[in-house]
């Protein structure tokens, strides 16, 4: 513990998106500052590179707080501060460019995640942030100004810690500012197995229930899945929970050997594993003619039947759906694709507008942490102050990413969610040594808003909510 090194002005536990960015702002802010990064894993960055199938899909074109799953006025305020322009140009410093695809997703014009990753690493290493991976963290002590001892979970507020003493595996370190980045649980050999939580409780946070959300669903194996595995089109899926729906989306779903993956259901997939998680009763339904309902499909094989009264029904329907997506609905619902139109019964008609427009997923669960992108739940943002992240109950502790409980859909928003954290509370903890600007400077939003002695928002109004 006497070794210099191991006495930090700014340890960021967590080398993942949020925390490199953290590390990159921090040091940016005030050069000079002793920074470390601590990782247990044996290399950094492991899910950077295979996020967006290795390409890494670093922000979107619009981010809003629609975007994600948390409380809107709060998201507002982290992303006045640090949008998806800021995120641009910013990659642009690094030399990182950034292309725009047809849906809005932000990728390197290298088409490689790698070159993220090198950039952030390379701007850590420019500016002296000291990387050390191979550092699980165990346990953390606040320490109070008398020289090391303890601070109690009671008195931590008004004791005010002047630091914090961090046990890894092999050693110990202290650190006057302390940001926690360490992710949720997706994808838990790239380190990230929610550890931090327990780490963050020792420090006077909660943690709300964690949920795998963007997973992809496994479906009861006599379904038509399988024959279709491979076949993607635009669909909507309606998510109902105890009868009632919550949630309804149209967009690309993927077929597989499993059961459904793709975009669409990557992000319907929250609103089924928190209710199954909870003991609710929880169903999607898919309609295979985007945004048309029973009544649109029926209304439409009636005017097909007048139209062409000859034509067989699978003939129709190949219009408006692949042909693998016929063939296999028509024997999962027992309906004779060579029936001519004149010729259906109105219960048949009334059974294929049903499996066209209200087809139940069989679905029998997520497909677990390895596959799921992100976490749904964590640390509740109302225990952090929105302007530099900064803990409510803890003075000096920061808390970013993935391991607050707010998670974006798919798009490149949980990046960009990172990102801007990252930005606060580095600049924040920065600022905290004795800096050249105001955490509420950040533009116009933070300005105009006035805050509680606690934190909390005053001005609602003004954001509609
Ligand atoms: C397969 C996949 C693809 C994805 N693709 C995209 C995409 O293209 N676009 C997008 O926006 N989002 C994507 N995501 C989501 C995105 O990767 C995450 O939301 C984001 O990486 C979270 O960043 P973070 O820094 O908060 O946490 P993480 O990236 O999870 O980093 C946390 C770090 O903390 C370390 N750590 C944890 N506990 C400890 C401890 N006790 N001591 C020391 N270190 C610890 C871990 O080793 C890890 O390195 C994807 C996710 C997955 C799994």
């Amino acid at each position: 513990m006497n070794d210099s090194s191991n006495q930090l002005d700014l340890a960021i536990i967590g080398a993942g998106a949020a925390g490199l960015a953290a590390a990159i702002f921090a040091a940016e802010e005030k050069p000079g500052l002793r920074i470390a990064l601590l990782d247990g894993a044996s290399r950094i960055g492991a899910k950077i590179l295979v996020s967006g199938g290795g390409r890494c899909n670093v922000t979107h074109d619009v981010v809003q707080p629609d975007d994600f799953n948390a409380p809107h006025h709060w998201v507002k305020h982290v992303l006045a501060a640090f949008d998806e322009r800021r995120a641009i140009k910013w990659f642009a410093s690094l030399g990182v460019e950034l292309k725009r695809e047809a849906t809005g997703k932000l990728f390197p014009v290298t088409d490689c995640a790698r070159t993220v990753l090198e950039a952030l690493l390379n701007r850590c290493e420019q500016l002296g942030v000291d990387m050390r991976c191979g550092h699980r963290v165990k346990a953390i002590h606040c320490i109070d100004d008398g020289g090391g001892s303890a601070v109690s979970a009671d008195n931590r507020r008004d004791a005010c810690p002047t630091g914090f003493d961090i046990t890894f595996g092999h050693g110990r370190c202290t650190a006057k500012q302390l940001i926690m980045a360490t992710g949720g649980r997706s994808l838990p050999k790239t380190g990230s197995d929610g550890s931090g939580w327990r780490l963050v409780e020792t420090l006077g946070h909660t943690v709300t229930p964690t949920h795998a959300a963007l997973a992809p669903l496994v479906l009861e194996s006599s379904f038509m899945h399988a024959s279709l595995s491979g076949v993607s089109q635009d669909v909507t899926l309606s998510t109902f929970v105890e009868g009632k729906r919550v949630d309804q989306r149209t967009g690309s779903l993927l077929w597989t050997h499993f059961g459904v993956s793709g975009p669409v259901v990557m992000d319907a997939s929250r609103h089924w594993v928190m209710a199954k998680d909870t003991g609710r009763r929880a169903a999607i339904q898919c309609s295979l003619l985007p945004g048309k309902d029973f009544g649109a499909a029926e209304a439409m094989l009636l005017e097909q039947a007048n139209r062409q009264p000859k034509q067989p029904i699978g003939k129709v329907l190949s219009v408006a759906l692949p042909q693998r997506v016929i063939e296999g609905l028509f024997k999962h619902g027992e309906v004779n694709a060579t029936t001519p139109m004149s010729q259906l019964s109105r219960e048949t008609r009334r059974r294929v507008a049903h499996l066209l427009t209200e087809l139940e997923l069989p679905i029998v669960k997520h497909r677990g942490w390895n596959y799921a992108e992100v976490t749904a739940g964590g640390v509740p943002l109302k225990e952090v102050r929105f302007q530099d992240m900064q803990s409510k109950k803890t003075p000096g502790l920061y808390l970013i990413g993935e391991m607050l409980d707010c998670d974006g859909r798919i798009g490149g928003f949980n990046f960009q969610w990172a990102w801007s954290t990252g930005y606060l509370a580095g600049r924040g903890a920065a600022l905290s040594f004795g800096g050249r600007s105001q955490i509420a400077g950040h533009g116009a939003a933070h300005e105009t808003t006035e805050t509680t002695e606690s934190g909390d928002l005053r001005s609602p109004t003004k954001w509609g909510a």
